[in-house]
């Protein structure tokens, strides 16, 4: 099969990702085989590849993965061949430690990561066990599908833990591929969204999607904001995100690692009042099964824009220098 390979770390200037030759998975007793149509391209990606966060390597990136059952090994249940699926970042768990007991199985010790400690999306076949795929409602394509998974389930994991109720106001720092369906969740949860971004093309989307305010990261609006999500790469940004905060509100930080360090926080000014800062770190399964059908019945459409599996290398440059609209989308023949 073909398949985008990383097989060290690297700039992405340097278009590291190769396309190889590799043999197609056979599924193990509980796995499937997903014959791959569609995967997301995620930030994540760009961590891995220059570093911020370790995958094993060689590795074949991508968690936001949309393909058809094609192979079953012994003892499969829940899928039968020719069923659309979707795979997210979580991999596998332990299953046995408190926190997956607990119901915070993103928290696990055992965590292991599509395309990072297993191979993921960025090829033509991949093999997951059946307990950790998931059916994709109806509605999407399989490009539309694909960032539901990673930057859809995240977002809304970060909107549940920042706390946020029905007609409150909420911000959004950084408009990429997570927060224009968050914008649209929150939206049809009755919220009002004021969004924050450095690029023109960004705010311009935001102002189509429905936001109340849109602004520069920098800028003032005139109200404080009950809830923020912070999902750019920039560390910067976290202190102007709490100037913006209402006393007591939450800011969350939706991203894996920051690029660029946190600037010293002033106590008084930014934090006091009762304020809380949050991180998001991986999902649940619950997350991804609760976010799917909600992202049916929005509807939420994720504006996406295609690439070819050959491009993979392309599509990250134009990532990172946040010239994608919505979410990039590798496809996959
Ligand atoms: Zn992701
Ligand atoms: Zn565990």
């Amino acid at each position: 099969m073909k398949a985008q390979i990383l097989k060290e770390i690297s700039p992405i200037e340097n278009r590291p990702l190769e396309l190889v030759e590799l043999p197609i998975p056979r599924p193990r007793s509980g796995e499937i085989r997903v014959k791959i149509s569609a995967c997301g391209v995620c930030h994540t990606e760009l961590d891995e590849i220059e570093g911020r966060v370790q995958p094993r390597l060689p590795i074949v990136l991508g968690h936001e993965i949309v393909g058809k059952v094609e192979g079953l090994g012994s003892e499969v249940t829940k899928f039968k061949i020719g069923d659309r699926v979707g795979i997210a970042w979580i991999h596998s768990t332990c299953g046995k430690c408190h926190f997956c007991q607990g119901g915070n199985e993103n928290l696990c010790p055992e965590f292991q990561a599509t395309g990072c400690h297993a191979n993921g999306g960025y090829a033509q076949y991949t093999v997951v066990s059946e307990d950790f795929a998931y059916l994709i409602p109806h509605r999407f394509t399989d490009s539309q599908a694909a960032p539901l998974l990673c930057a859809g389930a995240i977002g809304f994991r970060g909107l549940r833990l920042s706390g946020i109720k029905p007609g409150q106001t909420l911000g959004l720092f950084g408009f990429g591929a997570s927060a224009h369906i968050v914008l649209q969740v929150a939206k049809y949860w009755g919220c009002e969204v004021h969004v924050f971004t450095r690029s023109e093309q960004h705010r311009n989307l935001a102002k189509e999607l429905g936001a109340a305010w849109v602004g520069r990261t920098e800028d003032d609006p005139a109200q404080r904001l009950q809830c923020v999500i912070d999902f750019t790469p920039a560390g910067e940004t976290v202190p102007n995100a709490l100037r913006v905060l209402e006393k007591g509100g939450r800011l969350v930080i939706a991203v894996i690692r920051k690029r660029s360090p946190i600037p010293p926080l002033d106590y008084a000014q930014l934090l006091w009042d009762e304020k809380e800062i949050k991180s998001v770190a991986n999902i649940t399964r619950k997350d991804a099964q609760d976010f799917l059908p909600l992202a049916a019945e929005i509807p939420i459409i994720p504006e996406v824009r295609e690439f070819e599996l050959e491009e993979a290398n392309d599509a990250l440059v134009l990532l990172k220098q946040g010239k994608i609209q919505g979410a990039a989308v590798l496809r996959v023949d």
